[in-house]
Protein backbone atom coordinates (compact mmCIF):
# COMPACT_ATOMS: atom_id res chain seq x y z
CA UNK A 1 0.00 0.00 0.00
CA UNK A 2 1.38 3.04 -1.49
CA UNK A 3 1.97 5.93 1.57
CA UNK A 4 -0.79 8.27 2.56
CA UNK A 5 1.61 11.13 3.54
CA UNK A 6 2.67 11.19 -0.35
CA UNK A 7 -0.90 11.76 -1.56
CA UNK A 8 -2.07 15.42 -2.32
CA UNK A 9 -5.71 14.60 -2.23
CA UNK A 10 -7.71 14.28 1.48
CA UNK A 11 -8.94 10.72 1.92
CA UNK A 12 -12.61 10.54 4.03
CA UNK A 13 -13.29 8.35 6.13
CA UNK A 14 -16.59 9.46 6.11
CA UNK A 15 -17.53 10.81 2.31
CA UNK A 16 -19.21 14.46 2.90
CA UNK A 17 -23.05 13.82 2.48
CA UNK A 18 -23.40 16.02 -0.88
CA UNK A 19 -20.99 13.66 -2.52
CA UNK A 20 -22.66 10.79 -1.57
CA UNK A 21 -25.80 12.27 -2.85
CA UNK A 22 -24.41 13.18 -6.01
CA UNK A 23 -23.16 9.97 -6.77
CA UNK A 24 -26.27 7.70 -5.94
CA UNK A 25 -28.50 10.47 -7.22
CA UNK A 26 -26.24 10.22 -10.92
CA UNK A 27 -26.59 6.68 -10.57
CA UNK A 28 -30.36 6.19 -9.97
CA UNK A 29 -31.13 9.19 -12.65
CA UNK A 30 -28.74 7.49 -15.09
CA UNK A 31 -30.74 4.07 -14.49
CA UNK A 32 -34.31 5.34 -14.69
CA UNK A 33 -33.76 7.93 -17.91
CA UNK A 34 -31.97 4.44 -19.57
CA UNK A 35 -34.78 2.27 -18.56
CA UNK A 36 -37.56 4.95 -19.80
CA UNK A 37 -35.51 5.33 -22.97
CA UNK A 38 -35.47 1.77 -23.66
CA UNK A 39 -39.29 1.28 -22.76
CA UNK A 40 -40.28 4.64 -25.23
CA UNK A 41 -37.51 3.58 -27.85
CA UNK A 42 -39.64 0.16 -28.59
CA UNK A 43 -42.76 1.13 -27.48
CA UNK A 44 -43.94 0.43 -31.42
CA UNK A 45 -43.69 -3.16 -30.21
CA UNK A 46 -47.06 -3.53 -27.61
CA UNK A 47 -44.66 -5.85 -25.67
CA UNK A 48 -40.76 -5.11 -26.35
CA UNK A 49 -40.55 -1.55 -25.25
CA UNK A 50 -41.98 -2.00 -21.49
CA UNK A 51 -40.07 -5.59 -21.28
CA UNK A 52 -37.13 -4.43 -22.15
CA UNK A 53 -37.27 -1.35 -19.98
CA UNK A 54 -38.10 -3.20 -16.94
CA UNK A 55 -36.06 -5.68 -17.29
CA UNK A 56 -32.83 -3.60 -17.88
CA UNK A 57 -34.31 -1.38 -14.66
CA UNK A 58 -34.44 -4.66 -12.42
CA UNK A 59 -31.00 -5.57 -13.65
CA UNK A 60 -28.99 -2.07 -12.86
CA UNK A 61 -30.79 -1.75 -9.46
CA UNK A 62 -29.91 -5.26 -8.56
CA UNK A 63 -26.08 -5.31 -9.78
CA UNK A 64 -25.67 -2.18 -8.16
CA UNK A 65 -27.92 -2.10 -4.92
CA UNK A 66 -27.64 -5.65 -4.30
CA UNK A 67 -24.81 -7.55 -5.88
CA UNK A 68 -22.68 -4.92 -5.37
CA UNK A 69 -22.98 -4.89 -1.25
CA UNK A 70 -23.25 -8.87 -1.08
CA UNK A 71 -20.14 -9.34 -2.84
CA UNK A 72 -17.82 -6.09 -3.22
CA UNK A 73 -18.27 -4.33 0.30
CA UNK A 74 -17.64 -7.05 2.81
CA UNK A 75 -14.03 -7.31 1.36
CA UNK A 76 -13.98 -3.25 1.27
CA UNK A 77 -11.82 -1.58 3.85
CA UNK A 78 -15.38 0.76 4.83
CA UNK A 79 -17.12 -2.32 5.12
CA UNK A 80 -15.03 -2.83 9.31
CA UNK A 81 -14.56 0.90 10.09
CA UNK A 82 -17.29 1.88 12.50
CA UNK A 83 -19.04 5.10 11.70
CA UNK A 84 -16.90 4.90 8.40
CA UNK A 85 -19.33 6.23 5.10
CA UNK A 86 -18.25 5.21 1.68
CA UNK A 87 -19.32 7.63 -1.27
CA UNK A 88 -21.97 5.19 -2.12
CA UNK A 89 -23.43 4.71 0.94
CA UNK A 90 -23.18 0.94 0.41
CA UNK A 91 -20.86 -0.01 3.28
CA UNK A 92 -23.84 0.69 5.81
CA UNK A 93 -26.32 -1.49 3.24
CA UNK A 94 -23.64 -4.13 3.24
CA UNK A 95 -23.19 -4.60 6.77
CA UNK A 96 -26.51 -5.31 7.17
CA UNK A 97 -27.05 -8.05 4.64
CA UNK A 98 -23.58 -9.29 4.38
CA UNK A 99 -21.25 -11.01 6.54
CA UNK A 100 -17.07 -9.63 6.56
CA UNK A 101 -15.06 -10.69 3.58
CA UNK A 102 -11.50 -10.23 3.20
CA UNK A 103 -9.65 -7.19 2.34
CA UNK A 104 -7.08 -9.57 0.16
CA UNK A 105 -10.30 -10.17 -2.27
CA UNK A 106 -11.23 -6.79 -2.86
CA UNK A 107 -8.96 -6.83 -6.45
CA UNK A 108 -11.07 -9.45 -7.44
CA UNK A 109 -13.81 -7.27 -8.32
CA UNK A 110 -12.22 -6.45 -11.35
CA UNK A 111 -11.83 -10.45 -12.41
CA UNK A 112 -13.69 -12.23 -14.57
CA UNK A 113 -15.94 -11.63 -17.47
CA UNK A 114 -19.19 -11.46 -15.08
CA UNK A 115 -17.17 -9.63 -12.17
CA UNK A 116 -19.47 -6.99 -10.62
CA UNK A 117 -16.99 -4.43 -12.46
CA UNK A 118 -17.91 -5.35 -15.70
CA UNK A 119 -21.67 -5.84 -14.68
CA UNK A 120 -21.36 -2.54 -13.54
CA UNK A 121 -20.43 -0.97 -17.00
CA UNK A 122 -22.84 -2.96 -18.34
CA UNK A 123 -26.00 -1.13 -16.11
CA UNK A 124 -24.40 2.15 -17.52
CA UNK A 125 -23.74 1.58 -21.42
CA UNK A 126 -26.51 -0.99 -21.75
CA UNK A 127 -29.02 2.05 -22.52
CA UNK A 128 -27.13 3.92 -24.71
CA UNK A 129 -26.80 0.94 -27.43
CA UNK A 130 -30.28 0.11 -26.85
CA UNK A 131 -31.47 3.86 -27.68
CA UNK A 132 -29.17 4.10 -31.25
CA UNK A 133 -30.99 1.83 -33.03
CA UNK A 134 -34.64 3.44 -31.63
CA UNK A 135 -33.53 6.39 -32.48
CA UNK A 136 -32.92 5.13 -36.02
CA UNK A 137 -36.51 3.33 -36.37
CA UNK A 138 -38.29 5.17 -34.22
CA UNK A 139 -36.96 8.58 -33.88
CA UNK A 140 -38.71 11.45 -31.35
CA UNK A 141 -37.21 14.90 -29.86
CA UNK A 142 -37.81 13.40 -26.44
CA UNK A 143 -35.97 10.34 -27.41
CA UNK A 144 -33.26 11.96 -28.38
CA UNK A 145 -33.07 14.37 -25.27
CA UNK A 146 -33.32 10.97 -22.99
CA UNK A 147 -30.22 9.56 -24.97
CA UNK A 148 -28.12 12.81 -24.41
CA UNK A 149 -28.93 13.15 -20.80
CA UNK A 150 -27.87 9.13 -20.67
CA UNK A 151 -24.35 10.14 -22.28
CA UNK A 152 -24.21 13.34 -20.52
CA UNK A 153 -24.49 11.61 -17.21
CA UNK A 154 -21.90 8.90 -18.49
CA UNK A 155 -19.46 11.32 -19.31
CA UNK A 156 -20.15 13.50 -16.01
CA UNK A 157 -19.32 9.92 -13.96
CA UNK A 158 -16.19 8.96 -15.79
CA UNK A 159 -14.52 12.51 -16.10
CA UNK A 160 -16.25 14.35 -12.62
CA UNK A 161 -17.63 11.65 -10.28
CA UNK A 162 -14.59 8.72 -10.05
CA UNK A 163 -12.07 11.16 -10.76
CA UNK A 164 -12.95 14.10 -8.44
CA UNK A 165 -15.37 13.71 -6.19
CA UNK A 166 -15.53 9.81 -5.47
CA UNK A 167 -12.03 7.23 -6.57
CA UNK A 168 -9.89 10.76 -5.73
CA UNK A 169 -10.48 10.59 -1.96
CA UNK A 170 -11.26 6.92 -1.25
CA UNK A 171 -9.50 4.94 1.44
CA UNK A 172 -9.65 1.94 -0.53
CA UNK A 173 -8.07 3.41 -3.54
CA UNK A 174 -4.76 1.80 -2.79
CA UNK A 175 -6.83 -1.59 -3.58
CA UNK A 176 -9.10 -0.97 -5.99
CA UNK A 177 -8.59 -1.42 -9.28
CA UNK A 178 -10.92 0.73 -10.59
CA UNK A 179 -8.36 3.98 -8.67
CA UNK A 180 -5.73 2.24 -10.48
CA UNK A 181 -7.45 2.73 -14.42
CA UNK A 182 -8.39 6.56 -12.83
CA UNK A 183 -5.06 6.93 -12.07
CA UNK A 184 -5.90 8.81 -8.64
CA UNK A 185 -3.86 6.72 -6.37
CA UNK A 186 -0.62 9.12 -6.47
CA UNK A 187 -2.80 12.27 -6.46
S1 LIG B 1 -11.62 3.74 -5.46
FE1 LIG B 1 -13.52 4.42 -6.46
S2 LIG B 1 -14.48 2.56 -7.29
FE2 LIG B 1 -12.88 1.92 -5.84
S3 LIG B 1 -13.99 1.60 -3.92
FE3 LIG B 1 -13.23 3.71 -3.90
S4 LIG B 1 -14.87 4.97 -4.75
FE4 LIG B 1 -15.35 2.84 -5.25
Amino acid sequence: MASEKNTKAKLYSRYPLSSVLIYNGSTILHFLLGGIGIALGYSFSPWAGYTFGILYLVFSFVEMYVIMPLTVCPNCVYYRAKDWLCVSGLNILSKKIAKEGNLKDFPRRAEGLFCPNNLYLVSLIVPILAMIPALIVNFSVVLLIIFLGVICLLLFRFFIIFPKIACLHCRAKYECPQARAMGVRSR
